[in-house]
Order: C-alpha cells, then sequence, then structure tokens
C-alpha cells in the first residue's frame, strides 16, 4: 500500500509528459523501483506521471544505428532480432538480469540508467556500447552520450523536468563483446560487471578495445585499451590490460553486496574473464 495521496496522470505524448513534470513530480516506468519507495514512504511525490502510455517501447534500426525507446523491457531486449544482431552484448546482459520472468517483463531501461545504481547491468554495458540518451524536456529534445549522465550513486544530470525518451547506439555488429559479472548467487545482483567489445582489423589487430566496469565505482568506469590490445592480444597484453583497468579505479564502491577492498580485488579477474571471452569471440 501506498500511504500517500498523489495525483496520477498517464500522458500519450512526449510533450504530454514534458508538461506534467516539475520538481514535485516522480516519472513511474516499470515501477521496480519507484513503487517500493513510494510505498516505504521514502518518495512522496505529489504527482506521478506514467510513461507507460506515451509509446516509447519501440525497436528499430535507423541509418545502422540502433533504436530503443526507453520503455523497452528486458523481455524486450531478449525477443528483438535487431538487438541480437546490431548489439549482441545487451543480450548477453540481459539474459543474466535476475528476478525472474516479472521482473524482466516490466523492468525498463530507462528506469535502470535513470535510476543511476551502480550496481546496475544497464548503465555501464550501454557505456561500453557508446549509447547516447535522448532527453526531453521543456527546451526541447537532446542528446547526451550515457556516460555523461551519472554523477554518482543514484544521481544523473536529468532536470525534473526531463524524461530519457531513448537510446541510440552505432552498431556493434562489427565488435566482439565480453560480459561477465561478479554475483554472490543466481539470484543476487552484480557486485561488479565487465563489459567489453573489441573491434579486429583484417590482419587480427584490435583497432578499437574499450573495456567499461560497473558496480566498482559509483559511476560506470571506461576505460581505453587500443593501444594496449593494439597488435594481436596474447597473455602479455591481456596482464597489460587488466592491469591498467585495475590501476583506473580510484574510489571503490562500497554497498552492503560487498566492501570496497573486495571489489577492488576482484576487479583483475572481472576484467580478465571478459576480455578472455571477447578475444575467444573473435575466432568464431
Ligand atoms: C527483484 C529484482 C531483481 C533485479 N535484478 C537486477 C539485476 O540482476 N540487474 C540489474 O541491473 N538490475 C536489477 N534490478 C533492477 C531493475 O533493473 C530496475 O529496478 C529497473 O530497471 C528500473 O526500471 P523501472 O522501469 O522499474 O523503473 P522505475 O522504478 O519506474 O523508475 C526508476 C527511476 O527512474 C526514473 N525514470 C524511469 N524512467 C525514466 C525515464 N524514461 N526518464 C527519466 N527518468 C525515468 C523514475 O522516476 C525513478 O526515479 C532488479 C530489481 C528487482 C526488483
Amino acid at each position: 500500500m501506498i500511504p500517500t495521496r498523489f495525483e496520477y496522470l498517464a500522458p500519450r505524448s512526449v510533450a504530454g509528459l514534458v508538461a506534467a513534470l516539475d520538481e514535485e513530480s516522480r516519472l513511474l516506468a516499470g515501477g521496480t523501483w519507484v513503487v517500493p519507495e513510494m510505498g516505504r514512504a521514502e518518495s512522496r511525490p505529489r504527482r506521478v506521471v506514467d510513461l507507460r502510455r506515451a509509446g516509447l517501447a519501440r525497436i528499430s534500426v535507423e541509418r545502422s544505428r540502433l533504436c530503443l525507446g526507453a520503455m523497452c523491457t528486458y523481455s524486450d531486449l531478449l525477443a528483438s532480432e535487431d538487438v541480437a544482431r546490431y548489439a549482441p552484448l545487451l543480450r548477453t546482459m540481459a539474459t543474466g538480469v535476475t528476478g525472474g520472468a516479472a521482473l524482466r517483463n516490466q523492468a525498463t531501461i530507462g528506469g535502470s540508467v535513470a535510476a543511476a545504481r551502480p550496481q546496475s547491468d544497464v548503465p555501464a554495458a550501454f557505456v561500453a556500447l557508446r549509447a547516447v540518451a535522448v532527453v526531453s524536456g521543456p527546451a526541447g529534445t537532446h542528446r547526451v552520450p550515457v556516460a555523461e549522465l551519472f554523477l554518482g550513486a543514484g544521481r544523473t544530470t536529468l532536470a525534473a523536468d526531463e524524461v530519457i525518451t531513448g537510446f541510440e547506439m552505432p552498431s556493434s555488429r562489427t565488435s566482439t563483446h565480453g560480459y561477465v559479472k561478479l554475483k554472490r548467487g543466481g539470484s543476487s545482483w552484480p557486485i561488479a560487471t565487465a563489459a567489453t567489445l573489441l573491434r579486429l582489423d583484417d590482419a587480427g589487430r584490435c583497432e578499437d578495445a574499450c573495456l567499461v566496469l560497473g558496480g566498482v565505482e559509483e559511476v560506470p568506469l571506461t576505460v581505453d585499451l587500443t593501444a594496449i590490445l593494439g597488435r594481436p592480444p596474447g597473455d602479455e597484453e591481456l596482464d597489460a590490460a587488466v592491469t591498467q583497468a585495475t590501476a583506473a579505479l580510484s574510489a571503490p564502491w562500497t554497498d552492503v553486496l560487498a566492501p570496497g577492498d573486495y571489489r577492488a580485488t576482484v576487479t583483475a579477474p572481472v576484467a580478465r574473464r571478459a576480455l578472455t571471452m571477447a578475444w575467444a569471440n573473435t575466432g568464431e
């Protein structure tokens, strides 16, 4: 039960959403964060603005860019041929999300990014895919790299009257990916995630190598490994890449799942596993 009174609106357009938003309102997507918070009276919005009728669950490919509506759920990602073809990392990511069918059918990618929880899968995966968020507000629509949205745990650059309507990302068809997460058990949230994309040239050299670590700091941590993996990577190059990833960690995140020093310790093996998986996939 939600113990506070609020006005409920479900606009049928993005303009309607923006017009309904102010400092005292709260957007409702799948509600997997919002509803429990309101139930505990930790959040007491004067108005709840429901995104479900605004038509934001479309998946399309436009000029080789994958476009995902903010209301896409994990199930939508798993069912989409376009996602499988243009951003297979997302399919791997969605496969490992906990919470069962109810969560997969309800929780949205827009809600995950906007909630900006360090331990969530979606933010770091989107950063690795170089996704851009499409944000609408009173001044119009603008695009912002997802990597630039995050200010800290639970904090983003989004204003109270702005809404993410979708995401766009370049095709990663020509890259291989690795995605690894460390969890306490099958049903727990990630302690640390590593998402990596490798793109090789015709000679087998890496021309683009990026690793993004999630859960290890307040915001996703990007490590550009192109210089290190610029030749066909062997053990030595992977060691150097893992060392660089570990060195990039400056303020390890602590929560109920694990203390910061534990996360600092597991960064190297998680990064190595993701890189090894991406490298193994280059041979497919
Ligand atoms: C049982 C369970 C298991 C889970 N397991 C995992 C897991 O394994 N990995 C993982 O990463 N996550 C996991 N989650 C988290 C889940 O992915 C998020 O709760 C979910 O993605 C949030 O999306 P939502 O649509 O429910 O957001 P909501 O709860 O509706 O909203 C979340 C926040 O984002 C804001 N918001 C929502 N949409 C937008 C938008 N389009 N623009 C701007 N602001 C917006 C809301 O106002 C609110 O502040 C789990 C959650 C549960 C309950």
